[in-house]
Formats: structure tokens, sequence, C-alpha cells
């Protein structure tokens, strides 16, 4: 396929010169070195029990009036590709005759790997969900209140997906 066209399934709505330059990373093979670069810290977060105090301990620093979390955990059926890497989902159950919201978050199981940073954006993002639902300017201001450069790092987390991808298209 020709390399101008690659296909960048990751970056849908990111404006063309950006995707222009990361196609120009590809085609110069500089992809991979640029985020090991930027990001070479991996984490030691691998278990749920790991994960969910993870989020616990960043929900109490920045978010400490949002519900408790019922649970947290790495889940390998979250489809990707079509933008699930993190799924909050809240349900609302009566209990002792109060409602009470039950937060549940799961997490593409690929961030096991994946380096630190990336992590924490994901696991900023589903946390802003709990008082965001929507992707709304307060949604993203909430995200990089947790995170400063929320924004670019999620940007480099889609590009390492990409990454990833590529690697395992030619290594097959
Ligand atoms: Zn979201």
């Amino acid at each position: 396929m020709p390399r101008m066209t690659q296909p960048l399934p990751y970056l849908h709505g990111y404006p063309e010169h950006l995707l222009a330059r990361v196609r120009q990373l590809i085609a110069r093979d500089e992809l991979a070195g640029y985020l090991q670069s930027r990001y070479p810290d991996p984490h030691d977060i691998q278990s749920d029990r790991a994960l969910f105090d993870y989020l616990n301990s960043l929900r109490q620093r920045h978010l400490r009036h949002a519900p408790p979390l019922a649970r947290v955990r790495y889940d390998n059926t979250l489809d990707v590709l079509h933008n699930a890497l993190g799924l909050h989902t809240r349900a609302s159950r009566v209990h002792g005759g109060q409602l009470k919201a039950r937060q549940e978050i799961r997490i593409a199981s690929l961030f096991r790997e994946a380096p630190a940073e990336f992590l924490r954006m994901i696991a900023v993002h589903e946390l802003a969900h709990c008082r965001e639902r929507e992707h709304n300017k307060a949604f993203y201001q909430l995200c990089e209140h947790m995170l400063p450069g929320y924004a670019q790092v999620e940007f480099d987390c889609r590009l390492y997906l990409t990454a990833r991808d590529l690697r395992a298209s030619t290594s097959t």
C-alpha cells in the first residue's frame, strides 16, 4: 500500500497536517524511536488489585467527592480499535433505601505493557468520567488538571497503538 495513504485508524479526527507528520515518521521508520525516547518508563501495575489501588489513589487526590470505585480491572475484551481503551460504567442500585452509584472501570489489557504515562492517561480519562459523562470541554479540563499535557499524551498514546499494530503486521 502506498505510504502516503496509510490508514491511521487510531487518529481519526486529528488535523491533516499532524497525520502527515505521523506518516512521515512511519515512512522514515522513526515512530518507535520517537515513542521510546519520549516515554522510556515502564510501570509495575500488573494485577487488578494494583490497578485498583493506582486509580483509587488518583481519585482520592483529584476527585475526593466522587463516589468510591467499586471495581477496577484490566480487560482483554475491549475493542481497542473502536476507541474502547477503557470503559467507565455506573450502575445505580437501591441500597438500604438509598440510591447508590456503583462505579466500575475497565482498562484495556494492553496498558499492562504500555509506558507508565499512557496508563496514567487512560486512568485519568476514565476517572474524569466519574464527573463528566461526555467528552466536553469540562471533561478535558479535568483531564488536563489531573495530567498536565493530557492532550499530547493521548495523541502519543494513539501513536503507540499505531506503532504496535505496524509491528504486529510486519512481524507476520
Ligand atoms: Zn471517554
